[in-house]
């Protein structure tokens, strides 16, 4: 039985090249991955321009000024933002009235604020004190100079970076296309509405739902949905209707343990899948299966144990998915435990916790009530899955643990 780490190098081995690039528009692009750099085809500021509403001077004119010796110069020109004629240089001498973001007449090299000034009706303006070179003024490629590297390829888009790019100019980016999957729930308990009554010995199939909400949070599109009971020979025509689309995933839930109508297995091999691992040293989890299907599409089993399709989402599918996008391997938060925890040796355990941050700037992880793999209501105080390494007995209370947010956290641009 393969480790944790050993089944996700086999994953991350397994989707050996990053998907093609496409174009999207710069609000479609939050939750996508850049496809190549993104280098500034201008300097932003894209010209010298006032910070403040104010005059515009020559710093020297007000070398002297003080309450006792004020300077007067004559003010004769008002210049806003937007204004777009070529100015003329600024008079020495004399000042001009600017506003914000209004650009700066050549030769002027500092605004002095509205508010420490007065203006007389015959426009005299008077200063009463000095003001330092460059006060008030933001300069032409103070925040990008052009060329600069803004946004490097592999980088996961934000809705924050709308912001930069946006003031740059950039209405389309190239990014990663979405890898497509079929998503596949076994069971003959399934009920297959969530609006009629449940059946007596039926569920809800919440696998489907959760399946497809996760997939879509980490950048998936959703190409095919289907549900079949636990027969053999209805996979089998499924996966090969499947084969002949071309997906990048196939995400199955169910009927990978050791049960009689454990079907995904022998079904895979009877199609000629290579099966990559079956069973691995995880908590839940055990049972996940791995395989590439002969038209090279990905192909995950996971378990039906609801805890199980989602930590196997999270750890297996989730970390896939990124390599396929071409951003790099998830690092985790660390948080110190608030409680103990005793699990077995020899598993590696995804356990559902609560992350809180504090004022010295610590993080804490609360390991939650009911982590057994069916168990779903602490999904609802969960923000955070807990990642504790197989040879780890005992979690004390105060250990240090590594975290990992929920999905929507991690595609939003955090490392
Ligand atoms: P299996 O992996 O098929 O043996 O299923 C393990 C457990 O997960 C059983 O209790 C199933 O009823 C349950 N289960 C399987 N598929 C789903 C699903 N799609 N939604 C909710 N529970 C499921
Ligand atoms: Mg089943």
């Amino acid at each position: 039985m393969l480790t944790y780490q050993q089944a996700l190098a086999t994953c991350l081995a397994a989707a050996d090249r990053v998907l093609e690039t496409e174009s999207v528009a710069l609000l479609d692009a939050p939750g996508r991955v850049l496809a190549d750099d993104i280098v500034a085809a201008l300097a932003i500021q894209p010209f010298d321009n006032a910070a403040m509403d104010g005059y515009a001077v020559y710093c020297e004119d007000l070398a002297t000024a003080t309450s006792a010796t004020a300077v007067q110069l004559p003010c004769h020109r008002v210049i806003a933002a937007g204004d777009r004629d070529a100015l003329p240089a600024l008079q020495r001498g004399s000042c001009a009235r600017i506003m914000t973001g209004a650009p700066m007449p050549p030769g002027a090299n500092a605004v002095v604020q509205i508010e420490r000034t007065a203006t007389a009706a015959d426009k005299m303006v008077t200063f009463t004190a000095p003001c330092a070179l460059h006060e008030n003024v933001r300069h032409a490629g103070e925040d990008f100079k052009l060329g600069d590297r803004v946004l490097e390829r592999g980088r996961i888009i934000a809705t924050h970076h709308i912001m930069p790019l946006a003031t740059l100019g950039l209405g389309k980016l190239p990014v990663i296309r979405k890898p497509r999957a079929a998503v596949i729930t076994t069971g003959k308990e399934l009920a297959s509405s969530l609006d009629q009554p449940l059946p007596q010995g039926m569920i809800y199939n919440s696998n489907h739902f959760y399946i497809c909400g996760a997939l879509t949070a980490m950048g998936v599109e959703i190409a095919a949905t289907h549900t079949v009971a636990d027969d053999p020979a209805s996979l089998r025509r499924l996966l090969l209707q499947v084969m002949q689309q071309n997906f990048d995933l196939v995400i199955s839930s169910g009927a990978v343990s050791a049960g009689d109508f454990d079907i995904v297995r022998p079904v895979l091999e009877e199609l000629g899948a290579t099966i990559l691992f079956h069973k691995i040293k995880v908590k839940p989890g055990k049972p996940n299966l791995f395989a590439k299907l002969p038209n090279g599409c990905l192909y995950f089993g996971l378990p039906g144990n609801p805890v199980a399709t989602a930590a196997g989402l999270r750890f297996l599918v989730q970390q896939t998915v990124r390599k396929m996008r071409g951003v790099d391997a998830e690092k985790p938060l660390y948080a110190r435990a608030m409680n103990r925890f005793v699990k077995p040796a020899g598993l590696h355990m995804f356990l559902k916790g609560s992350v809180e941050g504090w004022e010295d700037g610590s993080l804490t992880v609360d390991i939650l009530d009911g982590q057994a793999s069916f168990m779903v209501s602490p999904f609802l105080q969960m923000n955070a899955w807990v990642s504790v390494a197989e040879d780890v007995q005992e979690i004390k209370a105060g250990q240090v643990l590594p975290v990992f947010l929920m999905t929507e956290c991690a595609t939003a641009g955090l490392p």
